[in-house]
Formats: C-alpha cells, sequence, structure tokens
C-alpha cells in the first residue's frame, strides 16, 4: 500500500521539530522510527500531511544512569537496548520487553519513545514502565514537563502527549537491592502482539517480605492497565507461590480485555493471570527472594 502525499520534514534541532508541530497543526505528526506511523499511513488507517521526522535531531538517543534513574532517550532505538550492558545487568526487565518486540528488522527502527508515543494497550514498553513507576519528559512550544507514567495513558491511541509535545527521555527510578523484575508474555507466534502480557517488579525488605511492587499488563482493555489493587495485596507478604497466586487473580479480574482473533475475553484474562503468576515469580528469583 502507499500513503497519501505528505511532506517531509527533517529539523536538526527540538526547538525547529516543535516550531515545525506547532505551525501545521492538526495536518502534522512527529515521525521516529516509524514502525507503527508508516503502517498507519499505509493502510489509511492514519492522516497526516506534514511528517516531522525527529531522528536527526542529535542527542536523543542514550541510556544511562544518573541522579538516581536509568534515563533513556525517547529516540534510543529497541535494538540499542538490545545491546546495553547496563540494561542486561541491571534492568532485565527491559530487556524481557524489548526482545519480545516485533523482530530485529523492526528494533533497528523502532523507539521507546514511540512505543509509549503511540498509545497501544497491544505495545510491550507500557505495561513495563508501569511496573518501574517510570516518569516522561515531554518537550513543547511552554518548555519541559514531566508526566508520571500513571497519568501518561488516556484512551486507545491517546496520551497526555499535547499536539506540538515531543517525548524526549523516559525516565525509570534506580531499583534498590533486592530489586528485580521481569516481563512475560504470550503471543501466537514470535513476534506478534500479545495475547496476554505482563511486567512485574519487586523490592524486598530485609525481613525477605515484598516492599515495594509493580504490575502491569498489555493488552489488558483500552489502555495498559496497572495492577494496583494486586500490588497493595503484595506489599508486606512473603514471595511465595501461594502470595504470587492470589496477586495475579487479582491482576487478571482488573483485566477487561477485548476478543479477537487471539482469543475470547475468558481466555485472554485467564492468560493475563498465567502471565502475571509467571512474572511475579521471575522478578522474586531476580530480586533474591526465591
Ligand atoms: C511488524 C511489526 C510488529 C510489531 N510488533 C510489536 C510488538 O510485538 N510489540 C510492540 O510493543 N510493538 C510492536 N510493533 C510496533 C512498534 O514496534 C512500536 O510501536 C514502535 O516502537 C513505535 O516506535 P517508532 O519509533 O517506530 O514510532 P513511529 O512509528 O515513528 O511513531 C508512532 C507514534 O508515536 C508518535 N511519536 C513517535 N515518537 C514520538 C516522540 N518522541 N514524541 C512524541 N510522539 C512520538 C508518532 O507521531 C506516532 O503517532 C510492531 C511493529 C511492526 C511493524
Amino acid at each position: 500500500m502507499i500513503p497519501a502525499a505528505f511532506d517531509y520534514h527533517a529539523p536538526g534541532s527540538l526547538e525547529d521539530a516543535i516550531a515545525l508541530l506547532e505551525q501545521h497543526g492538526d495536518e502534522a505528526k512527529v515521525l521516529s522510527g516509524g514502525q507503527s506511523l508508516l503502517p498507519l499511513l499505509k493502510l489509511r488507517l492514519g492522516w497526516a500531511t506534514q511528517l516531522v521526522d525527529i531522528g536527526r535531531i542529535p542527542g536523543l538517543e542514550y541510556i544511562k544512569e544518573e541522579d538516581g534513574y536509568l534515563k533513556i532517550g525517547g529516540n534510543t532505538r529497541e535494538a540499542a537496548l538490545e545491546r546495553s550492558d547496563l540494561i542486561r545487568t541491571k534492568y532485565p526487565i527491559l530487556l524481557d520487553t524489548t526482545l519480545v518486540i516485533a523482530d530485529p528488522v523492526v528494533r533497528n527502527r523502532a523507539t521507546v519513545g514511540g512505543n509509549l508515543a503511540h498509545g497501544d494497550p497491544a505495545n510491550d514498553h507500557p505495561a513495563t514502565m508501569l511496573a518501574l513507576g517510570a516518569e516522561l519528559v515531554a518537550v513543547g512550544p511552554k518548555g519541559q514537563r514531566t508526566i508520571p507514567i500513571t497519568e501518561f495513558f488516556k484512551g486507545l491511541f491517546e496520551t497526555a502527549l499535547a499536539p506540538s509535545e515531543i517525548l524526549t527521555e523516559i525516565r525509570v527510578p534506580s531499583p534498590p537491592p533486592r530489586s528485580g523484575g521481569a516481563y512475560r508474555k504470550l503471543e501466537r507466534k514470535v513476534g506478534d502482539y500479545a495475547t496476554a502480557a505482563a511486567a512485574a517488579q519487586l523490592t524486598l525488605g530485609k525481613n525477605g517480605k515484598i516492599e515495594v511492587a509493580g504490575i502491569g499488563l498489555t493488552n489488558a482493555g483500552p489502555v495498559p492497565l496497572k495492577g494496583t489493587e494486586a500490588e497493595k495485596f503484595l506489599v508486606g507478604k512473603a514471595p511465595d507461590e501461594k502470595t504470587f497466586a492470589e496477586a495475579a487473580r487479582l491482576a487478571a479480574r482488573a483485566a477487561s480485555p477485548t476478543a479477537d482473533w487471539r482469543g475470547s475475553v475468558e481466555y485472554k484474562r485467564e492468560m493475563a493471570r498465567v502471565m502475571t503468576g509467571r512474572a511475579l515469580a521471575a522478578a522474586a528469583q531476580r530480586a533474591g527472594g526465591m
């Protein structure tokens, strides 16, 4: 399929990109890796006459630890997460996540910022970022602001970003010792979107009990879902099978998936439960608790 005609802009700075977005208003769209936007335009499910490519703006691709945060530049490619020693050793939940996104060809282009900004509840990073308690930095005509991940997803393909704002950085609080996280996904075939998937992040206290718990679910409703009730249930409990079984039940109870060719509502909710249980067990093992 061939998309409708558009003008292509490749600004060299954030300021120029924001000015272009402001100038063209509803007609303009940010283009990053193009792995979600271009298919939408080709299928004529999305529309824009002005594409503002932010891929040539310097300084938006990095993975670093600073000021108590893991900081990921908005334009950082999935493939860069895969290659990062810091991600592999200290944030394996992010390695779990990127490795189940599409295929290597897509991951060479797709960006972490684009994955979140797209606002697709089927995308994998949103659940992981919900579990990790991330913050998103956006820059627009009024300057810079930080958006907690819990306030970012507003509806299906709808986020808190204003039309002229650009997601420039993802900040994940650096986990204290005895922390671990994992992402577990059920997919029909390698590279597919999730039938159901869950992210879990745990921190254990000196007494071995769970001190902090984060849970996020993929494809469990119109927006990425935070397993708030399950998280509350976990705090103060021992990280054992019985506890995780109940937390997984609570997380799945909050899910409201839609039936499609990946399965019925009942099947998807049940798989959300299974994936949450697996993610919690793997997270606890990585935290040194099981
Ligand atoms: C074959 C295939 C399989 C896929 N499978 C998966 C999968 O299993 N899991 C998964 O999570 N994803 C999957 N994807 C989707 C894709 O990987 C993500 O949505 C991608 O990461 C989006 O990033 P991008 O840089 O390509 O964004 P783009 O396609 O360039 O943009 C996507 C949207 O976000 C906006 N946007 C992008 N960057 C920014 C920014 N920095 N600030 C503000 N707005 C921005 C754009 O305007 C657009 O609306 C798949 C894609 C393909 C083609």
